[in-house]
């Protein structure tokens, strides 16, 4: 189930890729860090996020959300696989990992670096490695790696 703002803003930023290729976003829950399939590139950015309880409600702000994109680019198309680490809560017992709701303002700074590693990667263009910084929210709390997916996983404490 993904945010419909993901498909919408993909398909604004690739518009000015060079016009022989059409990409498409499609997300994957079985990509992992370090090991793209052959031709593929790897591009992993951290990012800000809420996520919300199905068990109990409660819902809590993180600046430690990873995202991770898998791309590739054929003679003809181009295709990104993404991936966003999920949190569950610290309150209920083996609460279900909840996928975070990423607001648009930073979905659009993480497809706008998206865009320029696939010029960089893809294209091989000459471009700066200038990022723009994602928008953080307010966090009162520590983060929880028990609670996080890329932490148990041994992912998270990079970028
Ligand atoms: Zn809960
Ligand atoms: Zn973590």
């Amino acid at each position: 189930m993904a945010q419909p703002e993901w498909m919408s803003i993909f398909q604004i930023k690739t518009n000015d890729l060079p016009e022989e290729h059409s990409w498409r976003l499609q997300f994957d829950e079985n990509i992992v860090p370090d090991s793209p399939n052959s031709g593929w590139k790897q591009y992993i950015r951290n990012t800000s996020a809420w996520f919300k309880c199905t068990s109990c409600g409660r819902g809590w702000p993180s600046n430690r959300v990873m995202v991770l994109f898998n791309m590739r680019l054929t003679e003809r198309e181009g295709v990104v696989k993404v991936r966003t680490f999920r949190q569950n809560c610290k309150k209920c017992n083996a609460a279900p990992m909840e996928k975070p709701t990423i607001t648009p303002d930073n979905i659009d700074i993480l497809l706008e670096n998206l865009v320029k590693k696939i010029r960089i990667k893809c294209y091989h263009e000459d471009l700066g490695e200038a990022q723009r910084p994602y928008q953080t929210l307010e966090v009162n709390n520590p983060h929880e790696p028990a609670h996080c997916e890329a932490c148990i996983a041994g992912y998270c404490t990079r970028g």
